[in-house]
């Protein structure tokens, strides 16, 4: 028994405003990672399925009432939709904690009323929007159009599916493009819920479309195809890299946001009442499986023991169990594939000589949950910062304290990575404070705090993590074609 009864769902794509199944009736499993039981069974595309849906979104681009419809009819139906992701928040939010594990009062209060605020603020960024315009003496005016690219995929991981799906369809949409999305295979429930939002929202038919399926043959499918102009990409650098390869025949235009190993940086100054719980977050929200993860603690030495007393404490803490609890902190990690995969790290943590401080084996659990893809918050320590636990990304509840002495120092471990997509500094020197995140090549640095969002600045990695940004008029500018129009005047 679950603390939640389960009805198997039957997830299909969603094409033209239709939900329906594969062409050759193809499905696969998904499993709640909790307990391993079966919660949905979901259509398995094929490549004619690739075909047919990327030709809806075409001839939705190109001969549908989208593009060419008012600004403001456009984004009252995203902001509608918007208000009907609030208002049927309990259940999607419910569908995140059964498919991904997360904690449901995570999903509640963060993630999908973020999911609705995706939509409604590019609907209302986009309304905001002027033009450049260029006299040229007073013989010309130049102006410039802001128009949609045509045909978005739109491929999202399974970490925050709903969340991160809404990120890239917001401006997709408020930008005038039409839509395939590709939801993650392993957490297709939430995102499937938004083809009925679009249609109950006025969409009109193709501009939405949803197809499932395996990255290597679905995902390849829709980035190799003609129809399909652009590719917003989250997932991992892998990924991105085979992404960018098989999108190069149809010359394609993409923005990446890949996989990061943050350094959060606690300097002997750091005020700890804070930093410790903030850390806390960063290490195991999720149960780890966040891009903008601190799961590299850079610690000052002067206060090394100190600090590693109060966060193996704090660590030791959190509740670990059924992700649909109120009071549950962590959950399972999310199938049996990554779970292994984490729990391989523990071994080379031991090859490479680390110190266990904290974790590595399995939480105390309730008998329903004895089959989930658990593993207790671990902390290890380790003085080379070239460890692979150090360096790689792990994914999971899995954390490395690295000692530093100097500021130089930090900024030297901070950097020796493949990956740049944010970084954290605890200091309550002001100067030293700047010195960092100047010196931290990564997108995003926060000051005395993490994962605080304002979905006007930009987002995204520097090296490996990622191209191009997302938020604000970033994402506007990649879900748009500028065009120039240039008039005489005389
Ligand atoms: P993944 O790259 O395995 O999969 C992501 C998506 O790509 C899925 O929908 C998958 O089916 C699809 N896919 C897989 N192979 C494909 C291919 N060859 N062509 C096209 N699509 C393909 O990533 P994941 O394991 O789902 O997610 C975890 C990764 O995502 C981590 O590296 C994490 O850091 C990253 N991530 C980054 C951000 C960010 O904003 N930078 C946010 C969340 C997650």
């Amino acid at each position: 028994m679950t603390s939640v009864e389960v009805k198997v769902k039957r997830v299909l794509h969603f094409i033209n405003g239709n939900y329906e199944q594969s062409s050759d009736e193809q499905t696969f499993e998904v499993k709640n990672p909790a307990t391993q039981e079966v919660i949905a069974v979901v259509s398995e595309a094929t490549e004619e399925d690739v075909q047919k849906v990327s030709q809806v979104a075409r001839d939705a681009f190109d001969h549908g009432p989208w593009r060419t419809m008012s600004l403001a009819d456009r984004c009252d139906k995203i902001r509608r939709m918007a208000e009907i992701i609030l208002e049927r928040r309990e259940e999607i939010a419910r569908l995140e904690a059964l498919d991904v594990g997360k904690p449901y009062s995570h999903a509640f209060a963060g993630e999908i009323p973020r999911a609705a605020h995706n939509l409604k603020f590019f609907a209302d960024f986009m309304e905001q929007q002027g033009g450049e315009a260029y006299p040229m003496e007073d013989a010309y005016l130049n102006y410039t159009r802001y128009e949609p690219v045509g045909v978005a995929g739109l491929i999202t991981p399974w970490n925050a599916p709903f969340m991160l799906t809404t990120w890239k369809l917001g401006p997709c949409l408020a930008a005038g493009n039409t839509a395939v999305i590709k939801p993650a295979e392993m957490t297709p429930l939430s995102v499937s819920l938004l083809g009925e939002i679009a249609k109950q929202a006025g969409i009109p038919d193709g501009v939405v479309n949803i197809i499932h399926g395996q990255g290597r043959v679905v995902g390849t499918a829709i980035t190799e195809n003609e129809n399909v102009d652009i590719i917003s990409f989250t997932g991992s650098t892998a990924t991105g890299k085979a992404i960018m390869r098989n999108g190069a025949d149809t010359l394609k235009k993409f923005a990446f946001e890949l996989g990061g190993k943050a350094a959060n940086i606690i300097f002997e100054d750091a005020d700890l009442e804070k930093a410790i719980p903030v850390s806390i977050n960063a290490a195991f929200l999720n149960s780890g499986q966040v891009c903008l993860a601190g799961s590299r603690i850079l610690v000052q030495r002067s206060i090394l023991d100190s600090f590693i007393e109060k966060f193996k404490l704090a660590a030791e803490a959190l509740v670990v169990g059924d992700p649909q609890d109120p009071a549950t902190k962590m959950g399972p990690l999310v199938s049996e594939e990554h779970y292994n995969k984490v729990r391989s790290y523990l071994d080379v943590a031991k090859e490479e000589g680390a110190t266990l401080i904290t974790g590595g084996g399995t939480p105390k659990l309730a008998a329903h949950l004895k089959d989930g893809y658990y593993i207790e918050p671990t902390v290890y320590y380790h003085e080379d910062h070239k460890a692979r636990i150090c360096q790689e990304e792990i994914f999971g509840p899995f954390v490395t304290i690295i000692p530093f002495d100097t500021e130089e120092e930090a900024l030297t471990i901070a950097n020796d990575t493949d990956y740049g997509l944010n970084g954290v500094v605890w200091t309550e020197n002001l100067k030293r404070a700047h010195r960092i995140a100047h010196g931290v090549r990564a997108g995003t640095i926060w000051v005395n705090c993490w994962f605080v969002r304002d979905l006007r600045v930009p987002f995204g990695g520097f090296k490996k993590s990622g191209i191009g940004r997302e938020g604000g008029h970033h994402s506007l500018e990649f879900f748009s074609e500028a065009k120039n129009i240039c008039i005489a005047l005389e």
